[in-house]
């Protein structure tokens, strides 16, 4: 008989056995047939070696030898995750997302395995090595180790050449069982961490480690299947063990289901709302899995808009772990202080021992309101727990050990630090009712320069506590006729600087309605609130403070967002006497106090009909949503992935799978020059209707 022939017919069947077996959970064969093939071929092996593949099915016990390891280079990046601690970040990450790549997109949400990141590098369908994350360009060779997994393929179902990111993991169940012989190691995540850099392969197969995979880098980019779910359902035909515990957000849950029926898989279909409340019970579910994990992770799963968002040094920006613990650190509260807000709103703040937390140092974190400080029963002097949530700002979690100085809870003074005056409660809070109180002062003007408001950048906190110390300014309209020049006597401040504040100024008053009534900081009328209520029909200054005159709350109720409470708020702080004054000299000042419709919006809809995708970087478009705004000013449809409905691309510099893709379905390519000339050319013919207007405009005045 052709041995040969033999180990290969032998190799088959037994790798088939052991994934149908480890892999599908549906065996093929008794274990005793098993045994039989495999003793045989062990058998012919031994006295053959010649004839032993690497990838041989015997190799899943592993070797005597002992290996050190070998550093080799990732040909894929092996990048960490960006993080968030709530439903709301990830939310709001998805919003970010969705904004940037100009699409509707849908998102897969996984199980964050808790265990040690692999990559398999298969050629041709072959497994050829393992490396582990290392520092994410060079991993450490632990081919060996992990060629005693049963549930990874040493074989593809297809000949491809492909790197497969995935997790490897200890169930807990067996963990459980081989802590009574090792009761050193701490958890499951260390075990597999020591089993898979154990030095003799022989050892790492006694502990039944197995895997989940979930991305495929094909080296053959035109491979890459176009959606993440097809790419999971492309690995698990190559033979790998997926997770089954997949959500699909979308817009709706219908068409998540559609998507999910595409791929051929099984995986939950949800809509977008549904975020919060699927983390809320994959985290009641957790601990009956099993398996450890520690958190979830949203993905892209466009993959044409994964290649346009790209990476950055630390991640992807396609994608973001949601994590069930949020990082903590103990230190000691050294003192605590009274910071009052624009709104006059007293917070008092832990001022702690410094003490480094999710990669910065803290030094302060926030109590809330008294009935938090209560509850905690937190002194000076008490060393605490210290937590980051999505937030930016660090609360104080928990009072571990009390302070040996018999301080007692600390309890908010009666008087603002500002302005002395006695504070009032509102709900949970206490408030400073002065209204001149500097803090607020200064408060509502950092608010009303800030980038995210005015964007006044230059007149930053520490001008405006200058500008109001010196007397310049006390309140917002101050800053449109305050004498800049003023400043020049003072320390640091120069002709650059009083330009730019001027520039800032002037600059200014070019923000649309939605900005300044947003930076007014009336009550709950956010830069969301502000264009909820352009868009419920309020759109000049005017109409609003006539609604409120007439007490007219129905005006703002009949909006579908706005409650019958927040209508009385705003109605309320648009009646208050130093708000008109304010008003009005701003109106005064020249800003913007209705919804201009200028014609520069609605130009000629010169791209009506056609659908476009953008792709590379620009000189004139950057970032990349100007040059889609003018697309869709023009009447363009734009859209991220190329389909056969896609007509035309905008190339730019770079980015060259989406130029490919172009050229293959005969998608016209229109580059930035030519793209730019296509707009001037519409304008052209605006300004020539404009003339023809103003000249029938001429003949009728004759
Ligand atoms: P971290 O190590 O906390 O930065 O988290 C990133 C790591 O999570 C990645 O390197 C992966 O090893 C791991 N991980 C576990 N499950 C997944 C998953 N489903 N998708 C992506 N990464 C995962
Ligand atoms: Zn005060």
């Amino acid at each position: 008989m052709d041995l040969q022939k033999r180990v290969q017919e032998l190799s088959d069947e037994l790798l088939k056995a052991q994934k149908a077996y480890y892999v599908d959970g549906r065996p093929l064969m008794s274990d005793l047939e098993y045994d039989g093939l495999f003793d045989e071929l062990s058998a012919i092996e031994r006295e053959h070696p010649e004839l032993r593949s690497v990838n041989s099915p015997t190799m899943r016990v592993g070797s005597d030898l002992t290996s050190d390891f070998p550093e080799v280079e990732h040909t894929i990046p092996v990048l960490s995750l960006d993080k968030a601690y709530s439903a709301s970040e990830v939310v709001s990450w998805m919003e970010k997302t969705s904004a940037m790549a100009h699409g509707n997109l849908s998102f897969v949400e996984e199980e964050k395995i808790d265990g040690i990141s692999i990559v398999l590098y298969y050629e041709e369908g072959m497994f050829v090595r393992a490396l582990t994350r290392g520092n994410g360009y060079v991993g450490n060779d632990v081919s060996d180790n992990i060629r005693t997994i049963k549930t990874i393929p040493l074989r593809l179902s297809r000949p491809v050449t492909i790197a497969v990111r995935g997790e490897v993991y200890l169930p807990k169940a067996d963990f459980e069982r081989l802590k009574e012989t090792n009761p050193e190691v701490a958890n499951a995540r260390n075990m597999t961490a020591g089993t898979v850099r154990r030095q003799k392969s022989s050892e790492a197969a006694q502990i039944p480690l197995t895997i989940f995979v979930y991305e495929g880098f094909w080296a053959d980019r035109s491979q890459t299947p176009d959606s993440h779910l097809a790419i999971l359902a492309c690995l698990k035909d190559l033979g790998f063990r997926i997770n089954p515990h997949l959500a699909v957000f979308s817009s709706s849950a219908e068409h998540s289901g559609k998507l999910i029926k595409e791929a051929g898989l099984q995986a939950r279909a949800l809509a977008f709302g549904d975020l919060a409340s699927y983390l809320e019970e994959v985290t009641q579910k957790r601990k009956s899995l099993e398996y450890e994990i520690d958190g979830m992770v949203t993905k892209v799963n466009e993959i044409a808009v994964r290649d346009d968002l790209g990476y950055t040094e630390h991640h992807p920006r396609w994608a973001i772990a949601y994590k069930f613990e949020s990082p903590q650190a103990v230190t000691k509260v050294l003192s605590v202080t009274v910071q009052v807000g624009r709104t006059g709103r007293i917070t008092p703040v832990a001022e702690l021992e410094p003490v480094s937390l999710a990669g910065s140092t803290v030094k302060r974190a926030t109590l809330h309101n008294q009935e938090y400080i209560d509850e905690l029963e937190l002194a000076i002097g008490d060393t605490v727990s210290v937590v980051k949530r999505g937030d930016v700002i660090p609360a104080v979690e928990e009072v571990l050990e009390k302070n040996e100085e018999g301080n007692k809870t600390y309890v908010i003074p009666p008087l603002c630090p500002t302005c002395s005056t006695p504070l009032v409660h509102k709900g949970a809070h206490l408030f400073c009712p002065n209204r001149d109180c500097p803090d607020q002062v200064k408060g509502r003007l950092s608010f009303f320069t800030a980038r995210d408001q005015m964007d006044m950048d230059s007149i930053g906190p520490k001008a405006i506590e200058k500008l109001y110390d010196m007397h310049l300014v006390r309140d917002i309209p101050d800053l449109y006729t305050c004498d800049y020049s003023l400043l020049l006597t003072e320390k640091g401040y120069g002709e650059k600087m009083v330009k730019a504040f001027r520039d800032a100024v002037e600059e200014s008053k070019k923000r649309p309605f939605a900005t300044v009534l947003s930076s007014l900081g009336l009550p709950e009328v956010g830069s969301k609130g502000a264009e909820i209520l352009i868009k419920g029909g309020f759109r000049s200054i005017d109409d609003l403070l006539k609604a409120s005159d007439e007490n007219d709350v129905a005006a703002f109720t009949s909006i579908p967002q706005i409650g019958e409470q927040t209508a009385h708020l705003i109605i309320e702080a648009l009646r208050d006497e130093a708000m008109r004054a304010r008003i009005e000299k701003l109106r005064a000042a020249g800003l913007q106090f209705e919804v201009h419709d200028d014609r520069e919006e609605k130009p000629d809809q010169i791209f009506a009909g056609q659908v476009w995708a953008v792709t590379g970087s620009f000189e004139h478009f950057n970032p990349r949503s100007l040059a889609l705004r003018e697309l869709e000013k023009r009447g363009a449809r734009t859209v991220s992935s190329i389909t056969g409905k896609t007509t035309h691309l905008l190339a730019g510099q770079g980015g060259g799978g989406k130029r490919s893709t172009a050229l293959s379905l005969g998608v016209k390519i229109v580059s930035e020059d030519e793209f730019l000339s296509l707009l001037s050319q519409g304008e052209k013919k605006e300004e020539k209707k404009e003339e023809d207007r103003g000249q029938a405009q001429l003949s009728f005045d004759f």
